[in-house]
């Protein structure tokens, strides 16, 4: 009989248990489905990410064609139409890795709603996490709220072994891959499985793994994996970069550290499956009711990277022109967002997920909300990111400020940092007047500040916490 594989946010043949056992067991039929519905939704809504999606398919199918198979992409309500596909392949099983967010679980539950009745079993399994929330010893009900716990009980979880992509894969004749309204240009990154492990064992044998500890705060460096988009698809899994690293081996502090930050990937996902709250409100409920300010044209600003903090531009401008940016970038944007300019966390998510290859429902909304302090994070609500203490710490000699605000280029020396104290010489000979060329600072950090410390204290107390 027919089992049916549906791939979402996995779009590998490797290391994916439910293919590896399906393709063993006789023939399969592999599809994908673009849902109108959730790809128009704000979460989906992303030319990068969808070119990267759509060239990853691609990917997809040339490797399932090279075993025999093929990729068939469905256009329509998933429930309707695995239901109607299951039906037309005579399958009696419909497999799918699990996915976490509580959009992708209400679609499971619709999915095996439509399935049960037409008498095709569809039950999603583990495979896209190192370890599932109900497998990480002491985390039951909501599950860890703070990363050190979490993550000493995550280490000590067995990566699951390596299983290799099936040599063969039967299955029904396929026609063409046919893409609907899903984009052929090339996307911004390289798409795939192969790119990923290509990008992965490069940042490792270059030596970034081990220097990264001390590296990765380097904006200007390059000194990070940028693995995030492959992992978002399933081109490569947390467990397959483990191995790599050369665990569960001893492995140096570098690759450490490197490791702990792929652990904080998964503590946002288990975050999100154990309190789905999380993806629309706070998850401190003292911190629902911020009164934030409908500063429009901060936001303009923001968005455009046009705030007058170097720094925050140039995060801003890497997001829109590369469909990535360096995570203490991301930190700092968000920051100045909702706390400088006082801004609703979830407009800053939303125009994330708008432009982020990687943009992840899990990782984004965690971000955010350690970032606005709403969320699981250790340190307090008024931890408040200083953009120019940033700016001076993390990108000392500018670099990356140059590198993405074009306007600065001709700066040079610490006054990068804060433009606005250059004076009337230095604007001339650096081809910049400040206020014509790159705007003044549109808000004092300082006051600004002081005004998001007062209004978070508000909503502490009324709700009397
Ligand atoms: C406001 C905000 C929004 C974010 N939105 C996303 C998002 O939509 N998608 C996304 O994948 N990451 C997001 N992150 C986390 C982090 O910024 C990116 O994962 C990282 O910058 C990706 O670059 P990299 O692959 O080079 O990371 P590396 O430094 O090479 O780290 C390796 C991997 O570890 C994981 N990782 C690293 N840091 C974090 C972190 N802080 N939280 C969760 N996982 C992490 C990622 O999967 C990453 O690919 C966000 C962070 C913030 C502060």
């Amino acid at each position: 009989m027919t089992q049916v594989i549906w791939f979402r946010r996995d779009l590998r043949l490797a290391d994916h248990p439910a293919l590896h056992e399906a393709a063993a067991a006789g023939p399969v039929a592999c599809v994908f489905v673009v849902d109108p519905t959730i790809l128009g939704r704000r979460h989906h809504d992303s030319p990068n990410r969808l070119a990267f999606l759509s060239a990853g398919l691609r990917a997809l199918d040339r490797a399932l064609r090279e075993r025999g198979s093929g990729l068939v992409i469905l256009h329509g309500d998933p429930a309707e139409r695995l239901a109607q596909f299951a039906g037309e392949h005579g399958a009696e099983r419909v497999r799918a890795l699990r996915e976490i967010t509580p959009l992708g679980r209400d679609r499971d539950e619709r999915v095996l709603r439509a399935l049960t009745a037409a008498g095709v079993a569809f039950d999603p399994e583990p495979g896209d996490l190192v370890a599932e929330p109900e497998d990480i010893p002491g985390s039951a009900d909501e599950g860890y709220q703070v990363f050190t716990p979490f993550s000493k009980a995550w280490f000590e979880v067995p990566l699951p072994d390596h299983l290799p992509a099936p040599e063969r894969i039967d299955g029904p004749a396929l026609p063409e891959l046919d893409l609907g309204d899903l984009p052929r240009d090339e996307p911004l990154l390289p798409a795939g499985p192969d790119a990923a492990r290509q990008r992965l064992v490069a940042f490792i044998a270059d030596g970034h793994a081990d220097a990264y500890g001390d590296a990765r705060n380097d904006l200007s460096g390059d000194a990070t994996s940028v693995l995030s988009p492959y992992l978002r698809f399933g081109m490569t899994t947390a467990a397959a970069i483990g191995r790599a690293l050369g665990l569960p081996g001893k492995i140096s502090t570098g690759r450490m550290s490197f490791w702990r930050q792929v652990a904080w990937r998964e503590f946002a996902h288990h975050l999100m499956a154990r309190r789905p709250i999380v993806a629309t409100a706070a998850m401190r409920p003292e911190l629902r009711d911020i009164s934030w300010e409908n500063d429009e044209a901060g936001y303009e600003a923001w968005c455009a990277g046009r705030t007058g903090y170097p720094l925050v531009d140039a995060g801003m401008r890497q997001l829109v022109e590369s469909g990535w940016m360096h995570n203490r970038a991301r930190m700092v944007v968000a920051s100045f967002l909702v706390k400088d300019l006082l801004i609703d966390w979830r407009r800053g998510e939303s125009f994330f997920m708008r432009h982020l290859i990687d943009g992840d429902p899990g990782a984004n909304n965690f971000g955010w909300q350690w970032t606005a302090g709403t969320g699981a994070d250790a340190a307090p609500y008024f931890r408040v990111f200083n953009p120019i203490r940033q700016s001076e710490r993390f990108d000392p000699d500018g670099d990356y400020i140059r590198r993405w605000v074009p306007e600065l280029a001709g700066v040079t020396g610490k006054k990068i940092h804060q433009p606005w104290t250059l004076d009337a010489d230095e604007q001339a000979a650096a081809g910049c007047a400040i206020g014509t060329d790159y705007p003044e600072p549109i808000v004092d950090h300082a006051m600004a500040r002081e005004r998001a410390l007062a209004r978070y204290a508000e909503a502490k107390d009324a709700a009397g916490r």
